[in-house]
């Protein structure tokens, strides 16, 4: 079989692996969409108890939309704000069951390479097809053939340490039971019990790390919350754009959720302590913990640490491709400079296509939140637009696929990039800052995300970029 008769192999059945599916079905492309969870959305539904800071309008893909409406699915109140439950089992789920059994669930991809060729092999290697090792749920290993590989599948089971420096911070690991690296569920009376009365330490900086602040304060006030109380570490110092965009952000629910962070460390359910890298988490009396900074200085005890420190990618089964990728944020090393917050702040991203997408591997694409590598401004429509100049590409429209159309919302803050924790180089909320005039792709709009979660690089610029 020659590889253009194999299917295209989609990894994760996230929101932007399934509008992958979705782009190539309407270029007469065959996708297999491989997951590793039991449902569609399985990531997702992890987070489910977060609402998006984006609409329901803003996180439907377009040709997703127009397969599903045979089925009589249309958007949901096009104009409030899903849960990740929602946005998982109101729309993602419906999406994979149109697509019936080109998605598979239980399959975890563990190895990506050529047929016959491992990763140092030249010879006749782009006319071999793509070999994708799979682990199946019940035990046995498939190996699927494919004529091109849209690796989507996140960064969501790899969350960056509470260590200042990137690494597990010491003591980490043997304190696991007391940290949690996801917001917590507060709805769920066992996570209630876990934190009411109780004190947390919320380490980062990001979108998450506002909600948790926010859920923290709202738990304080509750009738069995008296005594909740947060110590908020951050890397970097305070600013004016410390809360993001405020009523400047142009998606107002991510603006809110900096507001709602503020309002937390404004009636005292909160306390910053600005300035701080973990270094080693003790265990005090009683399993308390104590951080301690590479400063020296010490924060607890405390009872609980939720780390929301951003994510990471996970390329071990990319090991036999050849992949090229920035040394700093682990993102493609076209797209890289496009979002990398060392060097731009907040607006300075730009939608893209299957130029940056792409890897010395030809064939072989990173999409959705794991093209963003350690970047924490992606929002899902940057990664439909990704899939959709993808598909594009492999149906040989290299017109449509170099056609990047999207224009994104600003995040109403800005602030200096590349200095280290200096306030200083904040320019103030309400500002945004100009970027160059057309990215790589001639587009001229500009992505600006406050991130779902806060990377290590971005507490490093002065300003929006994940903060
Ligand atoms: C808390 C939170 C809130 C967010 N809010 C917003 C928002 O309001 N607006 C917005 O635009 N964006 C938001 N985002 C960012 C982004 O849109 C989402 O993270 C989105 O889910 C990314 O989609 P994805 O398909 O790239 O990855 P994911 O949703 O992570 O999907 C990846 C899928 O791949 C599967 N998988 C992983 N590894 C393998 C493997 N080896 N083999 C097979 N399958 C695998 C996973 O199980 C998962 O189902 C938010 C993110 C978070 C974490």
């Amino acid at each position: 079989m020659s590889p253009h008769q194999l299917p295209v192999v989609i990894v994760g059945a996230g929101p932007v692996g399934l509008a992958a599916a979705a782009h190539l079905i309407e270029r007469g492309i065959e996708p297999l969409v491989l997951e590793s969870g039991p449902t569609a959305g399985t990531a997702v539904r992890e987070w489910g108890h977060v609402r998006l800071f984006s609409t329901w309008a803003e996180v439907v893909d377009p040709v997703a939309e127009k397969l599903l409406a045979p089925a009589g699915w249309s958007v949901p109140a096009p104009q409030t704000y899903p849960s990740g439950s929602d946005w998982a089992e109101q729309y993602l789920q419906p999406l994979a069951d149109v697509l019936g059994e080109k998605v598979r669930y239980g399959h975890t991809v563990t190895g990506v390479s050529r047929r016959g060729r491992d990763r140092v092999v030249d010879a006749e290697r782009e006319e071999q097809p793509f070999v994708v090792h799979v682990q199946r749920g019940d035990g046995d290993r498939e190996r699927f053939l494919a004529r091109a590989v849209i690796d989507a599948s996140g960064t969501w089971s790899t969350p960056g340490p509470a260590g200042g420096s990137g690494l597990p911070a010491l003591g980490e690991d043997v304190a696991s039971e007391r940290i949690s690296y996801r917001v917590p569920d507060l709805a769920r009376p066992e996570v209630r019990a876990r934190y009411a009365g109780r004190r947390t330490a919320v380490i980062g900086s990001g979108a998450s790390a506002f909600t948790a602040l926010a859920m923290l304060a709202d738990l304080a006030q509750s009738p069995e919350g008296h005594g909740t109380h947060a110590v908020w570490v951050l890397r970097r110092g305070m600013s004016d754009s410390t809360f993001g965009g405020g009523t400047a952000d142009q998606l107002p629910a991510r603006g809110a959720l900096g507001l709602a962070a503020k309002s937390a460390v404004d009636s005292g359910h909160a306390e910053p302590v600005t300035g701080f890298r973990v270094e080693a988490v003790e265990r005090g009396s009683g399993g308390h913990l104590v951080l301690v900074g590479e400063d020296g200085r010490r924060v607890g005890p405390v009872d609980e640490a939720v780390v929301l420190t951003g994510f990471r990618p996970d390329v071990s089964f990319l090991e036999e491709v050849r992949l090229r990728l920035d040394e700093r944020l682990q993102a493609p090393t076209e797209l890289a400079p496009l979002i990398d917050p060392n060097q731009h702040s907040c607006g300075t991203v730009y939608p893209h296509g299957h130029r940056e997408l792409s890897h010395p591997e030809q064939g072989l694409f990173l999409a959705g939140m794991k093209s963003y590598g350690r970047a924490p401004t992606f929002l899902a429509l940057t990664g439909y637009e990704q899939v959709r100049s993808i598909a594009a590409a492999l149906a040989g429209d290299l017109a449509s696929a170099d056609r990047v159309e999207l224009v994104l919302p600003e995040t109403g803050v800005c602030g200096g990039a590349g200095l280290f924790d200096t306030v200083e180089t904040d320019h103030g909320a309400g500002e945004c800052c100009t970027g160059p005039e057309s990215g790589a792709s001639g587009a001229t709009a500009r992505e600006a995300g406050v991130a779902p979660d806060s990377a290590p690089g971005a507490e490093q610029s002065g300003g929006c970029c994940g903060s």
